[in-house]
């Protein structure tokens, strides 16, 4: 069994991963995820240490159309691939996820990383992974939502629970927005535990992840999720994911996790009113890699997810590797120049120096997580104790 120190981690950083483009105007930049990968490199993350492996290039392939119908229905395979063929105009949904030329192999491609990724955690012993470019969760099976074509944390639950036949997967999901294309997508099965952080809907895209849905049939009370009022921070965010997760995790016994892990619930992104810093990322992280360590020999698959912020995304998501395995870089370290040069050259921005974020600080007040914890044991009829 892996224990903290020992884990190793496998990045995917196939550089054709970029190929999932909405254009330079549009929100969602792939190029925030490459600079992660970057950060990863310049730092000599990958070098002479034996805990960092890359997978690229060769062995990263598309995923096939088997393997996306796990999820996905035929009819909206074809017309994700009509509508990529030739100029590729048009949206894909109402409006927020254009077609673009290749579009169906690009987001293949994403598809296949993520499976790819969590080959590595299902066929070793304590090798977790980390596909930055993935957690498109908002995809449904017979339609595209929120800047995501095809779900690949979806189809890597339904890999695992289906043709890898492990019983039971825990689906964590830290991202500002529902993951309403997993929950929905698994509502009635009991194989999949998914705990849901989010920005209430009431005030966010796309509504859904009210505490009231628990799941239905089967999956009757293993849908949790935990709706967050605009301007939540660490404090609450720590106070919830210690208090709810652990416990879930522990009576729900996984054979493998998966973490969305959307960096748009950092303070300063563009589509979110969240109030985190890297600290509630690392949080969530290591306690993960713990719980994976203590429940289901270190299977731990992490997918990067939303994030609209390039100075942020990309810091966060470089250090999750490190966090992965135990290490905790002080976030005082000067980023490396050559990266940062690279960083003002993508983003036309100026780069941040370091990893430091500047938190609400002491004062913040956590006056909502004994409400919603009051109300989570209501409906889940459990009680989540403190300390
Ligand atoms: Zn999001």
């Amino acid at each position: 069994m892996a224990s903290e120190g020992s884990a190793a981690v496998t990045v995917v950083a196939d550089p054709r991963l970029r190929g999932y483009e909405f254009g330079p105007s549009h929100p969602f930049q792939v190029s925030s995820r490459w600079l992660a990968v970057r950060l990863l490199e310049e730092e000599g993350f990958f070098i002479g240490r034996g805990a960092g492996e890359r997978l690229e290039l060769a062995e990263v392939p598309m995923a096939t159309r088997a393997e996306l119908l796990r999820f996905h229905l035929e009819e909206y395979l074809d017309r994700v691939d009509r509508a990529g063929d030739g100029d590729g105009r048009g949206f894909l949904d109402r409006g927020d996820t254009p077609a673009f030329p290749g579009c169906y192999g690009a987001a293949s491609r994403v598809a296949g990383a993520t499976l790819s990724a969590l080959g590595v955690v299902l066929d070793s012993v304590g090798r977790r992974a980390f596909q930055p470019a993935g957690g498109l969760h908002h995809a449904h099976p017979g339609r595209a939502s929120g800047f995501c074509i095809f779900n690949d944390v979806a189809l890597a639950i339904a890999t695992a629970i289906g043709p890898r036949r492990e019983p039971r997967v825990a689906y964590i999901d830290i991202d500002a927005h529902h993951g309403d294309g997993v929950m929905y997508g698994f509502y009635d099965d009991g194989r999949v535990l998914d705990i849901d952080f989010h920005q209430d809907g009431r005030t966010l895209f796309p509504g859904t992840g009210a505490i009231e849905e628990t799941g239905r049939g089967d999956g009757a009370g293993t849908k949790v999720n935990i709706p967050l009022p605009p301007g939540a921070g660490d404090r609450t965010f720590e106070t919830l994911f210690l208090r709810v997760v652990p416990s879930l995790l522990r009576s729900f016994r996984p054979h493998a996790i998966v973490l969305q892990c959307g960096v748009d619930a950092h303070r300063g992104d563009g589509l979110a009113q969240l109030e985190w810093t890297p600290r509630s990322y690392e949080l969530a992280v290591t306690t993960l890699a713990h719980l994976s360590d203590e429940l289901c020999s270190g299977r731990l698959l992490v997918t990067g997810g939303g994030g609209y912020n390039a100075a942020s995304v990309s810091r966060v998501l470089g250090r999750v590797p490190s966090w992965l395995v135990g290490e905790h870089p002080p976030p005082e370290r000067t980023l490396p120049a050559s990266w940062r040069r690279e960083f003002e050259g993508v983003t036309g921005g100026t780069s941040p120096s370091d990893c430091t974020v500047l938190a609400v600080g002491p004062a913040e007040r956590d006056a909502v997580s004994d409400r919603l914890l009051q109300r989570l044991s209501a409906v889940l009829g459990r009680s989540f104790p403190g300390g």
